[in-house]
Formats: structure tokens, sequence, C-alpha cells
């Protein structure tokens, strides 16, 4: 008899293990009404009529939307969320459909619906459309929902081709603005997946959601109004030089989904010229080269990304430093860079900025910084040293950030890619993968870092020159989708 006992207390003792997990108590206690009613309903069930793919859009309500970069609010149904509803702001939830944009839209303004989320997006062009009001409780996590911002992606769980790389690009920059508009750590206990909550029956995103993709794209944008540079000294430029035939990307996609004017190999042994190497991006670094640092023609003639795996050495930033640098804002607001050559401008304005920029011992540079109205500006500048025999003046590298999501290509305002640098990296992961040649973006380790600048232009003499943003990256349109 003392067999059986022993074998069910077995038995019950690991079934209460996944109940642990599960039974979690909420980041919050919950408030009045929260675990029961419309919350808990299965968004993911509506009825046969919302799924069909061919859908259109519904038109939206003209009002403006609290983000900037999407294309309208469309309100949900009144009856699908609780107005002021929000208590705290302590999450950003990334969700999948489990159906179609259109539908989506569509169900959310059905008062049969009973659910809802703040944004929904485009899988094929990352297209946003806010619905709720970001000071309102939507209804997608149960009895997080009064902490919770959330993010509906379109697609499923379940199939390849939805997470787009339009997708990773315009839900990071989302992400990242509600984190800087509502105070929520950009961070992956404060960025999760609607199957991380307590409490929930769902998995979206699920495994083919890219979370180190995804933090690295996040951690790179440079928030609304902000220039974030690097001063670099020419002279001191890093030599890297690949240890295997490798690929400079004009982004962190799989070589293969990339373009040939996007991607150029780079056979092992080769010495590229680089003023500032980003932090780690999904196992990746952004390079910004210099004059002729690169072998590569175009836009990756001034920046590129490239394997870290296949590089043999990185670029110290505070090797390369323009010490002692100063920065002007138009003529007036002046900064020092720190030992690392950096800068950051906030509260700048929509549109042209000149950026003057001076060091003991080197000859004058500049830019011209067009400023989206999001994201922000990045650049490096690289100063040349006086005698240094180049007495054109410092060069500026213009971020190319990836431009504006409608994807024209057109970059709205210069822009930089972010740099990230005001915040700190999580560690490491990428290290290790065994990845060949950069060409796959390994799917699945653990989180991005922080990102650098990058960019690059060549200045004009003397002084102040102009700077185009370059890279735009992550504009071109591209079907990977199972469906359509
Ligand atoms: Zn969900």
């Amino acid at each position: 008899m003392q067999g059986p006992r022993s074998a069910r207390w077995t038995v019950l003792a690991a079934l209460a293990v996944p109940g642990v997990a599960w039974a979690e108590p909420p980041a919050h206690p919950p408030g009045p009404g929260e675990l029961v009613g419309p919350d808990y309903v299965d968004h993911h069930q509506r009825p046969p009529e919302y799924d069909d793919p061919n859908l259109v859009v519904p038109p939206s309500s003209g009002a403006d939307p609290d983000y900037p970069l999407a294309v309208g609010f469309t309100p949900a149904d009144p009856s699908n969320y609780t107005n002021g509803g929000i208590v705290s702001y302590d999450y950003v939830v990334v969700h999948t459909m489990q159906g179609y944009y259109a539908g989506s839209i569509s169900w959310f303004q059905n008062p049969a619906a009973n659910v809802s989320a703040h944004y929904v997006m485009r899988s094929a062009d990352g297209e946003v459309t806010q619905m709720v009001r970001d000071d309102d409780r939507a209804w997608h996590v149960g009895n997080s929902n009064s902490y919770a911002l959330g993010i509906e992606h379109e697609g499923f769980v379940a199939e390849t081709g939805w997470y787009t790389w339009e997708t990773y690009l315009s839900s990071a920059r989302l992400t990242r603005w509600l984190c800087e508009q509502h105070g929520i750590p950009v961070s992956r206990d404060h960025i999760v997946g609607h199957v991380e909550l307590p409490n929930q029956t769902h998995t979206d995103p699920g495994p083919l959601w890219d979370w180190e993709l995804y933090m690295a794209l996040v951690r790179d944008v440079v928030p609304q109004g902000e220039i974030h540079g690097v001063v670099v000294d020419r002279s001191r430029a890093c030599e890297l030089t690949t240890t295997a035939s490798t690929w400079i990307k004009a982004t962190l996609e799989d070589a293969a989904e990339l373009a040939d004017d996007q991607r150029c190999q780079v056979p092992a042994g080769t010495t590229l010229r680089v003023l500032h190497q980003s932090p780690d991006m999904a196992g990746h670094a952004r390079l910004s080269f210099d004059t002729g640092g690169s072998p590569c023609a175009g836009a990756l003639a001034q920046e590129g990304y490239a394997w870290l795996g296949d590089l043999e050495t990185s670029c110290d930033p505070a090797a390369v430093a323009a010490e002692g640098a100063s920065v002007t804002l138009d003529g007036t607001t002046t900064l020092d860079v720190d030992g690392e050559g950096r800068f950051v401008l906030g509260g700048v304005a929509q549109g042209q900025h000149g950026l003057e920029v001076s060091a003991d011992g080197f000859l004058d540079g500049g830019a011209m910084v067009d400023v989206a109205v999001y994201p922000g500006a990045r650049l490096v500048i690289a100063l040349d040293p006086v005698g240094s025999g180049d007495e054109t003046g410092g060069s500026e590298d213009t971020g190319g950030d990836e431009g504006p999501i409608d994807g024209t290509g057109d970059p709205p305002g210069g822009t930089g890619m972010t740099s990230g640098d005001d915040l700190p990296a999580d560690d490491d992961p990428s290290a290790g993968s065994e990845d060949e040649g950069g060409r796959a973006l390994p799917p699945g380790f653990g989180e991005g870092e922080d990102a650098g600048c990058g960019c690059a232009q060549r200045g004009r003499p003397p002084g102040l020159a102009w700077g185009f943003p370059l890279l735009v990256l992550g504009l071109r349109r591209r079907s990977r989708r199972g469906r359509n």
C-alpha cells in the first residue's frame, strides 16, 4: 500500500509544478471588477466574417492619434474598453492577432467583441492604427489591463512570415515611444509578450517572435526630439579585420532577404576602417566607415551592419573619441562630449538644425541635421587633427535612420538612428552564436544590446556641411508572408 500512495504523491507534485508558475500573483493587486467580466474574453475568438483577409480597413475617425506615426485613430467601440481606466503604465504587451489587420480593427469596433487593444499593426508595412487612447484601459490582458498598453500585430502565432522586418521596426518604434511617454523602463521585464503575463490563456506572440532582434531595435530608437551623436578623431579610426567571408548589410535582416544593393559580401581578411561601432545588436554591430574604409559601394560605403562573430576585434569608442570636443546646436546650446565622444541633445524641434563641433587640436566640423517628428536623429561626426593634411574640416556622418514607416525611402528629416547610449545595455547574449557569415539573423536568443551610432555622409568643406541621411533602412517592402 505504501507504493501506490507514494506514486500518487509523485504525480500530484508533478502536476503542481506548472501550476506554480501560472498561479503567480499579478504584479499589482487587481482593481475592482478585474477578475471577472469581459477582460477575460478570448479576443482571438471572433465571427468568421472577421477572418476574411480581403476585408477593407475601416476609415479612421480623423482625430489625431496619440502616437505621431500612427496613420490614424480608429476608436474601438466604447463598450470594448474602460474609459480612463489605466492605473499605471507598467507594461507594453506584444500580441498576435491570430487574424488580419482590417478584420481586427473591424472586430474591435463591434460592441459584441468585448476586447480591444491600444494599437494594431499591419504585417506587410508596419502601418499602425490607434484604437484606444493611451489613458484608457484596453481589454487585452485580463487582470493586467489596468497596467498595460497593448499592441496587436497582424498574423498568426504558428505561421512564419508574419513577423516581418517592417513589423519589428515599426513595433519597436511604437514601443519605445510608449516607454518614453509613460515612463516604462526599456527592459524585458516591462516589454512583454501576452503569454508572459500572469493568468493568461494565450501563447502570443509565440516562439517565432524574435525578442533579441526586437529589443535591440527598441533600444536603438532615438527618442522623440533628441539628437544622439558621437564625435570621433578620424586619425584614430579603428581597423577591423574580417575573419570569415561576411556580409555588410543595410539592415539587421538575414542577408538572403536583402536586395543586392542592400548587402555586400566581404572576403575574409578584409580590413574595414571604422569611425564608430555600435553596441551589439542581435549579434551584429552597426559600423560607420571612414572615407574609403568600406569595400562596399553606395550607402554601404558609409554604414552597414556586420556579424560580430566575423570581426577579429571591435572598435572601442573611447579609443576613437575626439577628446574635449564640444558641440553647439543652432549657435546657442553648447555641450561637451563624454569620454566616448558621445553627446545627447534633447528638446530639439522638428526640422533642420545646425551643429558645430570644435575641439582643441582639430579642425572645426559640423553637420546639418534634419530632425523628424519621430524618431530623433543620430550622427557620427569625424574631426581631422590640425595638420593632418585634410584641411577640409570635419566631416559629418548623419545617421541614416530607418526613415518613415510609410516606406517612401525619403527620410522625413534626416533622422538618425538611435543611439541607445542613454540606456544600459543588457549583457551579452549573442556572443557565441555559430551563425556563419552574418547571413542569418539567429532567431531567438536572449536580448539585444544597446545601439550605438551609425551613419555616414562625408562632409563638405569647410565647417558646417550638409549631412544627408543616407541610409534608409528597412523601408524596402518585401513580402515574406505566407498568405496572400
Ligand atoms: Zn494576445
